[in-house]
């Protein structure tokens, strides 16, 4: 699998939202659809109707700020109707987020999307392609008051990627129980500067450290103009570069 990150870094950057493309065999999964999407995506060499499927970890405008947008541009000037995974307990939220504008003249969420809607925990592991999906919660561990989640895809031969989204108390998540010798690759939101919603670097590092390679995990979420270099040579960890293609 092919794992884009369109924009690496935070919410108040000056570059793109840290949202993704995942490509999964023949089918493109966007992860989140912030504000910078309607450039980003284009920029990273895609269009609106390349995207099969769409999951929105949470509510941050960074995460679901340019979905209106993408469903309006899908519809109406495309006619591509992605699949649209949401998490059941983020349903009413997200449609009140997004509905103001989509709503118009008795329209629904599901004449933008096929709309699905999953759960998480490994008994509501769904597939997109080959590839088993699972939601894992993170509620309250980013923002209190705040239902958010993260990804396990495993592939076949059960490799996995797992994906944080935004997170602050990784220490009380379960990403941790999910790494195995198969898993290649932790996409995580690290903070350089200790942050009340995000995780610190170097706290990521050491929870870490003792059960996965330090050049798997992959540093996203970051903040505009930092020497990820130096950084990178100083802890031992990549830092996600936009529009790269990372192939796992
Ligand atoms: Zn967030």
């Amino acid at each position: 699998m092919k794992v884009i990150p369109l924009g690496v870094n935070g919410a108040f950057t000056k570059y793109y939202h840290n949202n993704y493309v995942f490509e999964l065999g023949e089918r493109k999964l966007l992860v989140d659809a912030g504000t910078t999407l309607r450039y980003s995506l284009k920029e990273a060499g895609y269009e609106e109707t390349d995207i099969t499927d769409v999951i929105i970890t949470h509510l941050h405008s960074d995460h679901v700020g340019g979905l209106e947008e993408f469903a309006q541009r899908c519809k109406w000037i495309h006619n591509h109707k992605p699949n649209l995974w949401v998490r059941g307990r983020m349903m009413d939220e997200l449609e009140e987020v997004v509905g103001k504008g989509l709503f118009t003249d008795g329209l629904t969420l599901n004449d933008y999307f096929n709309v699905f809607t999953v759960e998480c925990g490994f008994r509501n592991r769904f597939k997109i392609g080959v590839y088993a999906i699972e939601l894992i919660e993170t509620d309250d561990l980013h923002a209190k008051n705040m239902k958010s989640f993260g990804l396990n895809i495993e592939s076949p031969n059960e490799e996995n990627i797992l994906f944080t989204s935004d997170i602050a108390k990784h220490e009380q998540a379960v990403f941790k129980h999910f790494v195995t010798y198969k898993t290649v690759a932790l996409f995580h939101d690290v903070s350089i500067v200790r942050n009340p919603v995000h995780s610190y670097l170097e706290d990521v590092v050491n929870y870490y450290k003792d059960v996965i390679d330090l050049n798997k995990i992959y540093a996203m979420h970051y903040q505009d103009d930092i020497n990820i270099e130096a950084l990178e040579k100083q802890y031992g960890v990549h830092f996600v570069r936009p529009r790269k293609v990372y192939e796992f």
